[in-house]
């Protein structure tokens, strides 16, 4: 389910997951097929992580890679959930040929 609430981001940050819901920052962005993909991406990832472990992953990724990087962007867009996301939001099959735990490829790069 997609809801689009206009002052809920961020900086740049168009787009947010919190299964089972998909909020974007405006209404025209439910146009971008990329975005909805990238964000369908992390809903499957929080599920198959029954939702509360996800985030307590990716908080604590992010956090490690902050330490590790000295640069909390280049530590978000690092964190291993984001990295399968990006590499795949422009595939619009792979979600359904996604393996369980797809995110593990992308922990070491
Ligand atoms: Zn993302």
């Amino acid at each position: 389910m997609i809801l689009v609430f206009k002052h809920f981001f961020y900086k740049n940050y168009v787009g947010l997951s919190l299964w089972p819901f998909i909020f974007l920052k405006e209404d025209s962005l439910k146009a971008d097929e990329v975005l909805i993909n990238h964000e369908r991406i992390h809903l499957k990832q929080q599920r198959e992580l029954l939702i509360l472990p996800f985030y307590i992953l990716y908080i604590s990724e992010w956090l490690f890679r902050t330490v590790l990087y000295l640069d909390s962007y280049r530590a978000y867009q690092n964190i291993s959930f984001e990295r399968e996301a990006y590499a795949n939001e422009k595939d619009m099959q792979y979600l359904s040929k996604r393996r369980f735990f797809g995110f593990l490829q992308y922990l070491t790069r």
